[in-house]
């Protein structure tokens, strides 16, 4: 007999377990618990861990020997707190059983509600509640739910397109309505009930080949056994790979007293946020509905209620208030959203169900919250003194911050549109697409680079790839608290729910709205933080500065010692950097003046440089290029003033500017007066098999000194004059792809021999300017402690350190990685996020080997991973000085940096 305890109990103003169990209860579990301390009513129950999910996997799904003697227990308890008894057939408990994994994955996983009720203790349900007909609904939403649940889904039955024993059953429901007349569930009366249920039982066996068990205890194993079973099934695994969250964590299952919200009119249910999730406003935010369960909320079938006035909108406006029709429920339900503020310090998404008047609390857990929302609670809470800098500073994760800076709807378009129909401004920002009807067609669209918006009737969990693959999401009905409203806020993306005049015909793959017809395709804007859809494409423009963002990115730089640099190779783009909180340009590429706009001239005169095979052929050339490289190096040095600015020499192959083309061989043989075949032959010579590992980088500099001088010469004058115009300026040398330390050293001979020139040429005795290497080969690494003999800086380039690492090339991985993802050998890109168990390793010991040299090295970093918050995470840790990013993940790379220094402290 193992001591591991499985089962921890609640309820009764006591519990087991606490909020900082979440490993082990799972969200869910853990808040219950520390509910039911803290005096809130909440349903006694108990929670089997997640340790039992993980042994139940990987144990051929059995349970530990003691879970059923431990269960059994903790259902004693629940029946002497409750005054009932499971499987009674006088006074009969009902159970529900959930899933609650460590983090929550809203719809993710299955439910079973009522569990407990079978030809035993119906009657004397019926008895004691003198409700009938509540029984019997409650009879067949058991039925419903466990044939769909358990006998169908966790039992691995595969079911055409529309032939899931739900949907049968959905149907004969949907048949005695429409034979009745009837509007809604609520019209079913007793007798029509006990009908369905009778023919949902044959139904059952007819499709699935066996009973609906008429045991309390074997439903509820059952019920237990398929919320195991639902942490493996798709929709799981396909949101714990988006999340990525390990497939290791297991569900806890949660097994409670069972509430009724559906006992007449003085019941109902409903889900609140203790702050508005997509504004981050200081009000109660919530929606409800009279005589219901808690699923008919999240599933968008009904227009739910809102809780109070702060939750009126167009849609619901009309609509009764809980605070209006059960006022004293409300103050209660208010009084208890206080307590839980205080008490988690945090916004919290609650579910909350009324019996005959009395409140019961069945869920708290810290609210999904769009960066906006994120950003202003953070500030908010920090001001009411709730948090204190560090913990506002964790609030918001780097990720959202994205969305603060992304594109909206641009206002004066929008005031000259006409709006085609109004919906719940479920998820944030503008988003503009074409209209699909499916998930899957979403995610095949969005494969082949188109930007997509998915349209659905109603949110579906299912639908869950497709929501990730499209730019915004539309759906005609459910709610704010809606599962895809959930999933889509947690994401950041425009989401609009609940938009009643869309009709959708996802089988005809049609939209007909405002007597418009839309086919797959056509092109929408919506409008996801007002809860607008217009025809066509509207403009765009960047979210505004936001003086609540800047205050709380000073806060995060208070904290912060890692510095964050930008890659930038124009004044523009430096001077966009600068706006996002840049401190320095921690990589110029040289090269990007040879592509894009702007590149037609220099590219030609670096050809003929190129395809020239004598020195003075390519002096010429190179006198020609000169102006060229001077002038965005000065102007980028200008606008920096005075911030340190990482100028790299020339990098990419010489092959990957050999013209192509007839036509512009055909010209340059004429500039160079070369015959074709010499061009030919020329091209031929400078053609490469692998040329990431060929001729580029410092290997240029070695064979053609001339072009290093040239740039040298560009950076030490541009500093000289400006400094003689009084323009302060800290211009770094790096030199890129350097194995060796005489590679290096070469280089700093021509640097110097420049440098002395160029003071000559001034009048001035020095030119102030650091020379550094780029560390982005494993040999580098390796010879740290040599290389840092010559460079007075190290700047890690994490591309080609990861790409010559892994021996993954960057440019072809997209064949492959896919796969790799889906089979998990690796579990996310490596390009993206900085694998710290090789290029990180590889990192750290170059970071020491080059300090042992020079103790005050200093080090960054301008691979992409500069600004992933994860690997910026690293960085902090390795004791690097800055890293460096593209300009727009400038912020990210700042709160990133705050964020490890809260939690891994360094001088
Ligand atoms: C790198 O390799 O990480 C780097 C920044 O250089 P590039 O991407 O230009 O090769
Ligand atoms: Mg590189």
């Amino acid at each position: 007999m193992s001591n591991t305890k499985y089962v921890y109990s609640f309820g009764g103003g006591t519990a087991d377990g606490r909020t900082d169990m979440k490993d082990l209860l799972g969200g869910k579990g853990a808040n219950l618990a520390e509910m039911a301390s803290l005096g809130i009513p909440v349903p006694a129950g108990y929670t089997i861990t997640t340790e039992v999910c993980t042994y139940y996997y990987d144990n051929g799904l059995k349970y530990p020997a003691s879970l059923d003697a431990e269960a059994n227990e903790a259902l004693t308890k629940v029946e002497e707190i409750m005054g009932a008894k499971f499987g009674d057939p006088g006074n009969p408990l009902l159970l529900s059983v959930r899933s609650g994994a460590r983090m929550s994955m809203p719809g993710m996983m299955e439910t079973i509600l009522n569990a407990g009720l079978c030809s035993a203790t119906i009657p004397g349900l019926i008895k004691k509640t003198g409700n009938p007909r509540f029984v019997y609904d409650a009879y067949r939403r058991l039925i419903m739910m466990y044939a769909d649940v358990v006998m169908e889904k966790a039992a691995g039955v595969e079911p055409a397109e529309g032939h899931g024993i739900r949907q049968q059953l959905d149907h004969m429901l949907e048949k005695v309505k429409n034979r009745n007349g009837y509007a809604s569930d609520a019209d079913l009366t007793e007798a029509d009930l006990k009908t369905l249920v009778d023919g949902f039982k044959t139904k059952i066996k007819e499709v699935l080949g066996e009973d609906f068990p008429d045991d309390p205890y074997e439903q509820l194993w059952g019920a237990v056994g398929a919320v195991f079973s639902s942490w493996n099934g798709k929709r799981a695994i396909s949101y714990r790979r988006i999340e990525g969250l390990p497939d290791e964590w297991g569900t806890a299952v949660n097994v409670q007293a069972m509430v009724f919200g559906n006992m007449g009119d003085s019941s109902a249910t409903g889900v609140a946020f203790t702050r508005n999730p997509a504004t981050g406003e200081n009000k109660f935010y919530g929606e409800w509905l009279v005589n219901a369960q808690g699923e008919d909320v999240v599933a968008g079938i009904r227009t739910p209620n809102p809780l109070n006035d702060d939750t009126k909108n167009d849609q619901n406006r009309h609509l009764d208030s809980l605070q209006q029709q059960m006022p004293e429920v409300y103050e209660q339900l208010f009084g208890i959203r206080n307590n839980l503020e205080q008490h988690f310090h945090d916004m919290q998404d609650i579910e909350f169900t009324i019996q005959e008047g009395h409140l019961w609390m069945l869920q708290t857990r810290t609210g999904k919250r769009t960066g906006t929302a994120a950003l202003n609670m953070a500030m908010d809470m920090r001001e009411e003194k709730l948090i204190d800098d560090r913990t506002s500073v964790m609030r918001v994760a780097p990720a959202q911050l994205d969305e603060l800076l992304h594109p909206i709807v641009d206002p004066k378009a929008e005031a000259k549109a006409d709006v085609l129909a109004k919906g719940l401004p479920a998820g944030p920002g503008g988003a503009i697409g074409k209209i699909v009807f499916t998930a899957d067609d979403a995610a095949r669209w969005a494969a082949r680079g188109e930007t997509v918006l998915l349209l659905r009737e109603e949110t579906n969990p299912e639908d869950v790839e497709g929501m990730r693959a499209a730019v915004g999401i539309l759906t005609a009905r459910g709610g704010m608290t809606s599962h895809a409203a959930l999933v889509a806020r947690g994401w950041g993306k425009c989401c609009i729910v609940g938009a009643g005049a869309l009709q959708i015909d996802s089988l005809g793959r049609k939209l007909t709205v405002g007597g418009k017809v839309f086919n797959e395709g056509d092109v929408l804007t919506l409008n996801g933080t007002r809860g607008l859809v217009y025809d066509g494409e509207l403009a765009m423009i960047d979210a505004t500065e936001n003086p609540r963002f800047a205050a709380f990115m000073e806060i995060a730089d208070s904290i912060r010692v890692l510095k964050v640099r930008t890659n930038a190779e124009t004044p523009s783009d430096a001077q966009t950097a600068i706006g996002f909180g840049a401190e320095g340009i921690g990589l110029f590429r040289t090269e990007h003046m040879f592509y894009g706009t702007g590149s037609e001239e220099p590219l030609f005169i670096l050809r003929k440089m190129i395809m020239s095979d004598t020195v003075d052929g390519r002096r010429t050339a190179l006198d020609e290029l000169y102006p060229f490289v001077k002038k965005d190096i000065k102007a980028t040095l200008e606008v920096m003033a005075g911030k340190p600015v990482t100028i790299r020499l020339l990098d990419p192959p010489l092959h990957e500017f050999v013209p192509v083309s007839d036509g512009e061989r055909t010209k340059l043989a004429e500039a160079l007066g070369m015959s074709m075949a010499d061009l030919d032959r020329r091209a031929e010579e400078l053609h490469e098999l692998n040329p990431m590992m060929g001729h580029r980088g410092v290997r240029l500099g070695v064979s053609y000194p001339e072009i290093s001088e040239l740039q040298f010469r560009a950076i030490l004058e541009s500093a000289a004059e400006l400094r003689a115009d009084g323009v302060e300026v800290d211009p770094e040398i790096m030199v890129p792809v350097v194995g060796m330390k005489k590679e290096l050293e070469a280089q700093l001979a021509l640097a110097e021999k420049v440098h002395a020139e160029v003071c000559e040429k001034y009048g001035v005795k020095e030119i102030d300017y650091l020379y550094g290497t780029m560390i982005e080969i494993p040999r580098a690494c390796l010879t740290a402690d040599e290389i840092a003999e010559t460079a007075q800086f190290f700047s890690f380039g994490t591309n080609d350190l990861t790409q010559m690492t892994f021996g993954f090339s960057r440019d072809d991985i997209g064949g492959f990685l896919p796969e790799y993802l889906d089979r998990k050998i690796l579990a996310v890109d490596p390009f993206q996020v900085l694998d710290r168990d090789s290029v990180g390793r590889l990192v750290e010991m170059g970071i020491e080997k080059g300090r042992t040299t020079k103790p005050d090295l200093k080090v960054g970093i301008c691979g992409e991973h500069g600004g992933e918050p994860n690997s910026v995470e690293f960085c902090h840790k390795a004791g690097m000085n800055y890293v460096s990013c593209s300009p727009f993940r400038v912020p990210i790379a700042r709160l990133s940096a705050a964020q490890a220094q809260i939690q891994f402290p360094r001088d």
